[in-house]
């Protein structure tokens, strides 16, 4: 059922469309860029978290720019994956929101990105936020409202 039947987008709150942490598949900050792309290719993600040992959020790390760290002038020099970490080639300037945001800086976000990652007021991941879960709510909004003019 759809959550704008009630209320209009503006009104939902991030809650009720994130992706908990628990759901969201991450890899941590030492882990060798083999278990990332391995973690990438297998869940079919572009990106994902990058926690650190306590469980707080440090940036994304996504597929092309493994492959652009591992690319030799000829070959992709496939060594670099067991010896280079995440911590050396993930993105940190990314923004983050925290529960309090409303679904319009969401959606402000996801503009730039296909996911924002939630974070806690001590910085601890919370889950992300998707570009497809808002274009959802979006279209079930123009689908209701369409419906209402006739
Ligand atoms: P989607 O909008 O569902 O296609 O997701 C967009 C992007 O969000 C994916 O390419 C991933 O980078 C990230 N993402 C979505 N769901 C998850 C998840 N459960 N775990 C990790 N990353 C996710």
């Amino acid at each position: 059922m759809s959550l704008i039947k009630d209320k209009q987008l503006a009104d939902i709150s991030i809650n009720e469309l994130l992706i908990p942490s628990e759901k969201v598949a991450h890899v941590q900050l030492n882990n060798p860029l083999e278990h990332a792309l391995l973690v990438l290719v297998k869940s079919g993600y572009s990106a994902v978290p990058v926690l650190d040992a306590k469980y707080k959020f440090v940036g994304i790390i996504g597929k092309t720019v493994i492959l652009n760290q591992i690319l030799g002038l000829e070959s992709f020099e496939i060594e670099k994956l067991s010896e280079m970490k995440v911590k050396e080639v993930m993105n940190t300037e990314i923004p983050t929101l925290t529960r309090e945001n409303s679904i319009l800086d969401g959606l402000n976000a996801v503009i730039d990105h296909p996911f924002v990652c939630l974070v806690d007021q001590e910085g601890y991941f919370d889950g992300i936020l998707t570009r497809r879960s808002i274009l959802k709510e979006i279209k079930k909004n123009i689908y209701i409202n369409s419906y209402k003019k006739q």
